[in-house]
């Protein structure tokens, strides 16, 4: 739960005055399209109600100081001293003022003191709610003209450049664009949006986000492996990127490698998932998604094989529960997986999953309900 009076009371014994604002960004669960984001293709993610919130407050001494009431530190650093490559949770708000500057935006000192609720390193993009409420705290707070796409695309440059760590922008997208009740429909070749109505809520549906608190070992060489077939496999067929397969038959008749082959099904059929996925979304009942969830889920287990044995006992247990339909969701190797179910059943799904993880010698999972939520901005 974020304690937002123990926020403002850390602010003030630092700068003994008042924040002069509130700002949030939430992190974000992917409803689906897996690993396509690099292939040039479609994900449709949706914010959740756990977010970061930044108090926060201009310094005239061009001093940043960066606190987290999660790990207790208090950082400063000088604008002038912001150096790529610094180590540390702050270098996630460092590499968005160094961002800001390297885009031209005149920003200066300021103190930044921090609380989420989003679950560190669950894939739940902790990182990006981070990056995001920091945008939008010093676009106030400096008065800057920044649209909301510029603004994701800075938080991803923060964390690309900055952190160093190589992800694509659906992470900040989502955290920054997206609507309460709504999925955001990305295509990440043209970084076209669009708003898809997700009325859980109305409709009588719950979503179960239950993270599974497995390792990511491996999980970066296993990327890189998977990245590097994608673009082996595009240019066998060549086309730009697997986006650009439409005839999924003809392509896998083109290729021999029996991985690869897997590979590019996932990839193309994933793509027509959310396509699919946007379109029922628009105009028919929630229920609708759960086999297309399921599917996911089975492409990714068979084809992309990134889940691991949590990750499968998660999703099966899921369903032999009563949710609609499971998937993993995110990178994979562990993390979350994410349970279309009746309203007033995801609780209880969720135990279920637990006592099987007990059963199995599993460790203890962590679960809790979801409602798409908004995107970064002003809370007070
Ligand atoms: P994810 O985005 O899936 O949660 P990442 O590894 O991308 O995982 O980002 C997690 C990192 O973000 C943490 O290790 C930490 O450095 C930083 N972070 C996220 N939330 C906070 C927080 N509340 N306080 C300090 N650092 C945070
Ligand atoms: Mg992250």
């Amino acid at each position: 739960m974020l304690d937002l009076d123990a926020l403002k009371a850390r602010y003030r014994e630092l700068a003994g005055e008042e924040p002069e604002g509130l700002w949030f960004a939430p992190g974000r669960v992917n409803l689906i399209g897996e690993h396509t984001d690099y292939n040039d293709g479609f994900v449709l993610p949706f914010a959740l109600d756990k977010m970061a919130v930044i108090a926060g407050g201009r310094r005239d001494d061009d001093q940043l100081v960066f606190i987290s009431l999660e790990l207790g530190d208090e950082i400063w650093t000088p604008v002038s001293e912001l150096e790529p490559g610094t180590q540390g949770w702050h270098s996630y708000l460092a590499g968005v003022v160094w961002a800001l500057r390297e885009a031209g935006h005149d920003v200066g000192g300021a103190n930044l003191v921090m609380t989420s609720d989003v679950p560190l390193g669950a894939g739940l993009s902790s990182s990006a709610a981070i990056e995001c409420a920091t945008v939008a705290t010093l676009a106030d707070l400096y008065g800057l003209d920044i649209d909301p796409m510029e603004r994701a695309k800075i938080a991803r440059v923060a964390e690309n450049a900055y952190v160093g760590a190589p992800t694509g922008l659906l992470d900040q997208a989502a955290s920054t664009l997206c609507q309460a009740d709504h999925g955001l429909f990305l295509d990440c070749r043209t970084l076209e949006t669009e708003h898809v109505p997700l009325p859980m809520a109305e409709q009588g549906y719950e979503m179960l986000v239950l993270d599974t608190k497995t390792p990511h070992s491996h999980v970066d060489g296993e990327y890189g492996t998977r990245r590097a077939t994608c673009e082996a496999a595009a240019e066998k067929l060549g086309v730009p990127a697997l986006r650009d397969v439409t005839d999924l038959d003809a392509a896998l008749s083109q290729l021999d490698d029996e991985t690869m082959v897997k590979r590019v099904r996932h990839v193309v059929t994933e793509n027509e998932r959310v396509l699919k996925a946007f379109d029922l979304a628009r105009t028919a009942d929630l229920s609708e998604l759960a086999p297309l969830l399921d599917a996911s889920h089975a492409s990714m287990r068979d084809d992309y094989e990134i889940t691991v044995p949590t990750v499968d006992l998660a999703v099966d247990t899921a369903k032999a529960s009563g949710a609609l339909g499971a998937r993993m969701t995110g990178g994979g190797f562990g993390g979350c997986i994410i349970a279309l179910t009746r309203a007033g059943e995801a609780e209880r799904i969720g135990q279920d999953i637990a006592d099987a993880f007990d059963e199995a010698g599993f460790g203890e999972p962590v679960w809790f309900t979801v409602t798409p939520a908004p995107g970064a901005g002003r809370l007070a």
